[in-house]
């Protein structure tokens, strides 16, 4: 019991302000021993039913206690087949982390950064090894969108023997893995490594592939695929509908870090995107794609960076970390802040924010407490670049093209908690049934829904 939680080493942040490379180091084999020895072994698991996919996190931890750090990443990778992605990205202190025995008397055991270590491990030293598959049942599964769910759904479908294969819009896998999330907190090569091992699996991937428009969802089925998955995410940003927001310099997140992620702009003019890099930056919004924004305009040598958001810091919803490593970086907090007009200069290009001062009310719908704006308050403040990170909503591509597909009023897919819909063997999951959520809940429909259209695959149903 007096063993600390194992703190793990990073960059210091003014020299990761000014690079790409990953923040966190990881633990080194001797630190995640000594950290893994403070797991308790609980008998009843609660950390294990926090955890979406289930993994099985006394067991691997007992391995690395014993130095079986190989035999650790193979019993994560039972039920999680993105251990280094989840490792880096999962809010675990608000899921296994959060109800660890530990945590009532201390600081509860370290998993996320156990399991870090663990598939960092694995990969380093080559020793990543295929699991065994059932043998093929000779049905076909088509998979829209290669985000976590659509990566957790395919992999679990392979190993029981199913005929898989991905169709993604973009030009590379991993759905926000690759696009919205920065190389500073998810290294590009990690994400592709775990793509690469579902390959391994026998999953297939079309690339460049939008349904919707090269193929419907109905001419899937009349091209031979048994089932369809749809996980195709809550990929189209939302606006704010104020006046002036149509000026130049003014950027939805997934532009900007699309353009720095996927498109490499960060690394212009060695790639061809060019990213804006403005002096006075402004962010809108206080989640974790307004951090990853913010951070990301810290490293292209700004004057300032600013977040403004309408609530107090209490009520932020990023990951506590990621707070935290925007505030070692410079990164500037106006809190109880909301938008009101942007004001443009004669070129058409944004300068300034127009802004009114909040106060907080009675909780709202989300349980968090209401911001009112305080009358007379409003005040300017100046930005030549503006990122609205204030949410994401699906793009109605594939509910535009398949009438009988239900969908709620935002556009989400409806399923039921198998992740089946209303239309014969379509089944949907992740962001696109949810709204945007996090990684391991999209992973979490992906593992139940193989098994909803496993079961619907060898039942007489998909026959009929
Ligand atoms: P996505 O990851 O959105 O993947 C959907 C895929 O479908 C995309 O590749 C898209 O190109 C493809 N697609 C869409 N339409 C079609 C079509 N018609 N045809 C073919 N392909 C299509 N969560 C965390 O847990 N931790 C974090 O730290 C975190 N940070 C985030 C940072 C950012 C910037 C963003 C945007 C989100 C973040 N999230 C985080 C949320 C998390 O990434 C999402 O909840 C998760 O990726 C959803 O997974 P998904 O598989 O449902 O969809
Ligand atoms: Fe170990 Fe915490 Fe899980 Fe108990 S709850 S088994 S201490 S990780």
């Amino acid at each position: 019991m007096k063993i600390p939680r194992q703190p793990m080493p990073e960059q210091p942040p003014e020299e990761r302000a000014n690079n790409f490379l990953e923040v966190p180091y990881g633990y080194d084999p001797l630190t995640a021993q000594l950290e893994a020895e403070r797991c308790l072994q609980c008998k009843k698991k609660p950390c294990v039913m926090g955890c979406p996919v289930e993994v099985q996190i006394p067991e691997f931890i007992k391995l690395v206690c014993e130095g079986e750090f190989i035999e650790a990443g193979r019993k994560i990778k039972e039920t999680n087949f993105l251990p280094a992605v989840c490792g880096r990205v999962c809010p675990q202190e608000d899921q296994c982390e959060l109800v660890c025995v530990r945590a009532k008397k201390g600081e509860s055991v370290a998993i996320g950064r156990l399991e870090r270590f663990v598939a960092d491990y694995e990969r380093e030293h080559g020793e990543i090894v295929k699991p065994e598959l059932a043998p093929s049942t000779g049905k076909k599964v088509a998979v829209v969108g290669s985000g976590p769910s659509g990566l957790t759904v395919s992999g679990d479908l392979a190993k029981l023997g199913h005929d898989v294969t991905i169709f993604e819009a973009l030009h590379k896998p991993g759905g926000v893995l690759v696009y919205g999330i920065p190389e500073f907190r998810l290294p590009k090569s990690i994400v592709e490594a775990e793509v690469d091992y579902l390959k391994k699996l026998g999953v297939k991937l079309e690339l460049n592939s939008i349904i919707g428009r090269i193929e419907t969802i109905d001419d899937l089925f009349e091209n031979g695929f048994d089932a369809v998955y749809v996980a195709s995410g809550a990929g189209a940003p939302v606006f704010l509908g104020l006046p002036g927001e149509n000026l130049g310099g003014i950027f939805s997140a997934n532009e900007y870090l699309t353009r720095s992620n996927l498109m490499k702009g960060y690394l212009y003019p060695r790639y061809d995107t060019p990213m804006p890099m403005g002096r006075k930056v402004i962010v809108l919004g206080g989640g974790n794609v307004a951090m990853d924004s913010a951070r990301t305009a810290r490293r292209l040598n700004p004057e300032k960076v600013t977040i403004l958001y309408r609530r107090t810091e209490k009520e932020l919803p990023a990951r506590i970390e990621e707070i935290h490593h925007a505030k070692e970086e410079g990164i500037e907090f106006h809190y109880l802040t909301s938008p009101v007009e942007f004001i443009g200069n004669e070129k058409k290009m944004v300068r300034a924010i127009r802004c009114i001062k909040m106060r907080l009310g009675e909780p709202d719908d989300s349980g968090r407490r209401r911001p009112i704006p305080i009358p007379d308050s409003e005040f300017e403040v100046e930005a030549d670049t503006v990122i609205v990170a204030i949410g994401n909503y699906p793009n109605p591509l594939i509910s535009d093209t398949t009438p009988d597909l239900p969908v709620n009023k935002w556009g989400n897919i409806l399923a039921d908690e198998s992740g089946r819909t209303a239309k014969k063997g379509v089944f949907a999951g992740g962001d696109i049934v949810t709204g945007a959520a996090t990684v391991i809940q999209a992973m979490g429909a992906g593992r139940i829904a193989a098994k909803s259209i496993h079961e619907y695959l060898m039942s007489d149903e998909s026959n009929k």
